[in-house]
């Protein structure tokens, strides 16, 4: 199998939003990306200019390195990026189930590769307005088709939101998958992210809150990104 590109294997930390909020993971962040969205807070696992910072790594390698975080007992593997569909990951979800580690993905629903339904939880992450990226609908629906072929993966949905656009963004979205959990998540700006600026955070949260509650959207999940709240941009927890 061809090697994966790694930007950086870290952990255990928290998973910090989205359907498995709190749970101890350890991530394993691909380097490469088909978007570039104008508040992206992973640009080293992004721009081709980091590339020399990303590394070739076999299936084997990155289980080997997982187990050295995990002390050799099974984990919740985060695989982020980038774009982690992006990478031929069939063979590390193989190596991994089979030493007891489970597998969670997050993707912006872009592409759509037959190993996403390997998965135990795929969480699909359509880009909204403010990211400066097109959203393609018939995309995004290869992608959760992708991950419902098998019916193995838990699927949801998280949108961040910066403004009102994203909002009814996310609303537009939950209309075209209303069968589908969920999430939205505040979006952080730059700013506020570097410092872990947790009052305008709140005012974020509180902002939507208000929303999805004036418009009796009982369905979404609202919560901060934890991870931004406890470490700002801070890299490696
Ligand atoms: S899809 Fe994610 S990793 Fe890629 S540019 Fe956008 S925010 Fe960054």
């Amino acid at each position: 199998m061809p090697d994966i590109l790694i930007s950086e294997i870290f952990g255990p930390t928290i998973q910090g939003e989205g359907a498995l909020a709190g749970r101890l993971t350890v991530f394993v962040r691909t380097g490469g990306c088909d978007s570039l969205c104008q508040w992206c807070d992973t640009l080293y696992a992004v721009l081709p200019k980091f590339k020399s910072e990303w590394t070739k790594m076999s299936a084997a390698q990155i289980i080997e390195k997982i187990e050295e975080y995990s002390q050799g007992k099974p984990i919740l593997v985060t695989v982020s990026g980038g774009n982690p569909a992006l990478q031929p990951l069939e063979e590390l979800l193989e190596l991994g189930h089979a030493r007891g580690h489970r597998f969670a993905l997050e993707t912006q629903g872009t592409k759509a590769p037959q190993w996403l339904s390997q998965l135990d939880f795929l969480t699909i992450s359509p880009k909204p307005p403010s990211s400066g990226m097109k959203f393609d609908v018939e995309a995004l629906r290869r992608c959760v088709e992708a991950g419902e072929r098998g019916g193995h993966p838990q699927i949801s949905l998280k949108v961040v939101v910066f403004d009102e656009a994203d909002y009814e963004f996310a609303r537009a979205v939950w209309r075209e998958f209303p069968g589908i959990p969920f999430y939205l998540s505040v979006g952080t700006q730059p700013s506020a992210r570097a410092e872990g600026d947790g009052a305008q955070i709140m005012r974020g949260i509180e902002w939507l809150i208000e929303k999805a509650a004036r418009d009796g959207w009982n369905e979404a999940v609202i919560l901060p990104q934890i991870h931004v709240l406890l470490w700002g941009q801070k890299r490696g927890v």
